[in-house]
């Protein structure tokens, strides 16, 4: 899929000062980062407008910020590592204002090519994430130019990502996007429209109910929807199989025959679990020792809880990956937290690992444990965003993306 937005290969930044809203969210344990993906997916449109003497004014969110500005949830560490990576001094302002005097002050004083990193976005509370007016501008105010390579954000209308380009719009500037957002939607835009088949799509995690639209428009694009982890079983329950204490939303069963039946309609394959590996009781901690019975779909006792894939749907899922060219895999295949649980998905990220197709995973938790089974260099491409990955495969527009001018 071609994107018909502009993007920093559009811009003349020399001399300019350019906002870049990037992701920078990033774990953080005792103030260390403990994964630094985001930062070094946001290298290569910085470096290039460094290299293009802009003054590069970057912004952020961490965290959920949800008992105000704190240092726990400063930009700090990011500033640090980042200045490590790009081998150049980035000026951090950790003003709580993010945008007030310190932030002024600091712009003013740059000069082409150096960087500064604004403070936590979401320490401006409901003025970043209700899209204040007041906040946009100041944003906008302290730049000529904007570039949103956030995609991770993408699918939040915050200031930081969809009111400051209003204001830019406003004063004569250019709203575009970086290579981040480039690529991140090449990869997906081009899995889902302009797939190479076979297509398999693959969903797991939790709730049926987090990913309805998706389950829907994949079945549309497809040509195998394989549903795995704890939505499956609602979709067992569906076909009348006793599913026991397993994760299930009632009021989706209505859902799920719907798609049943879709899948029938379009000549599409619906692959679910024909065993689950159960437990008697959820561990607590999550990653506490458990025994696990495997069981056939036919065979489920009331009182268990099948919480991975079993041995059979995993050969099964694995060889469905084996015949395709494109995958897409979203959400885990069981509760992956535990070791005891995690062998569906293991087969599911190895035989993705092991095969020629493209393979693109969307982010989240399935991004984790692909990097975590050290397999994230075998991918074609891990998303930085998973909300955001989602809402692209739900088919819906994503505001970050929309804001930015057309070609
Ligand atoms: P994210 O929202 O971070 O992108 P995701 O889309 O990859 O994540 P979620 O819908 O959040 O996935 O679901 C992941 C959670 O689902 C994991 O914590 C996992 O333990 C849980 N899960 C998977 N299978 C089951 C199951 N059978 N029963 C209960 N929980 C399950």
């Amino acid at each position: 899929m071609g994107l018909n937005k502009k993007s920093v290969d559009d811009i003349n930044a020399k001399g300019k000062r350019v906002l870049v809203r990037c992701d920078f969210n990033v774990p953080l344990k005792n103030g260390e980062i403990t994964d630094e993906t985001r930062i070094v997916a946001a290298l290569p449109t910085i470096q290039k407008l460094i290299n293009d003497g802009g003054k590069v004014i970057l912004c952020s969110h961490l965290g959920k910020v949800k008992e105000g500005p704190n240092e726990k949830e400063s930009l700090a560490p990011v500033a640090k590592r980042l200045s490590e990576k790009l081998g150049k001094e980035v000026v951090f302002v950790g003003d709580y204002s993010v945008t007030g005097e310190a932030a002024t002050k600091a712009v003013e004083a740059m000069q082409e090519g150096d960087v500064v990193l604004l403070q936590n976005t979401r320490f401006r509370g409901a003025e970043e994430t209700k899209n204040g007016e007041q906040f946009s501008k100041e944003l906008a105010d302290l730049a000529d130019l904007y570039v949103c390579d956030a995609f991770g954000s993408s699918h939040r209308a915050h200031a930081s990502v969809e009111g400051v380009t209003k204001c830019i719009t406003a004063k004569g500037g250019e709203n575009v996007v970086g290579y981040l957002m480039q690529k991140e939607i090449n990869f997906l835009g081009n899995a889902v429209e302009n797939p190479v088949r076979p297509f398999v799509a693959i969903l797991g995690g939790a709730k049926v109910a987090d990913k309805l639209n998706v389950i829907s428009n994949l079945l549309e694009k497809c040509d195998t929807l394989i549903i795995g982890g704890g939505m499956a079983y609602t979709f067992l329950k569906a076909q009348g199989y006793e599913i026991g204490k397993s994760l299930v939303d009632n009021e989706k069963i209505d859902y799920c025959k719907e798609m049943l039946e879709k899948a029938e309609k379009l000549g599409k394959k619906l692959l679910l679990p024909v065993d689950s590996a159960t437990i008697a009781a959820f561990p607590n901690p999550i990653d506490a020792p458990v025994e696990v019975e495997v069981y056939e779909a036919a065979d489920m006792p009331a009182d268990r809880e099948g919480c991975d894939i079993g041995p059979k749907t995993a050969a099964m899922y694995a060889d469905a990956v084996k015949s395709a060219k494109t995958v897409v895999w979203n959400g885990p295949m069981g509760v992956f937290e535990n070791p005891t649980l995690a062998a569906g998905t293991i087969a599911v990220a190895k035989a993705l690992a092991e095969t020629d197709a493209t393979t693109i995973i969307g982010g989240g938790d399935s991004a984790a444990a692909v990097n975590q089974l050290g397999f994230g260099d075998k991918m074609s491409h891990i998303s930085t965003g998973g909300g955001a990955s989602l809402e692209f495969l739900e088919g819906k527009v994503l505001p970050g993306v929309a804001a930015a001018d057309d070609k």
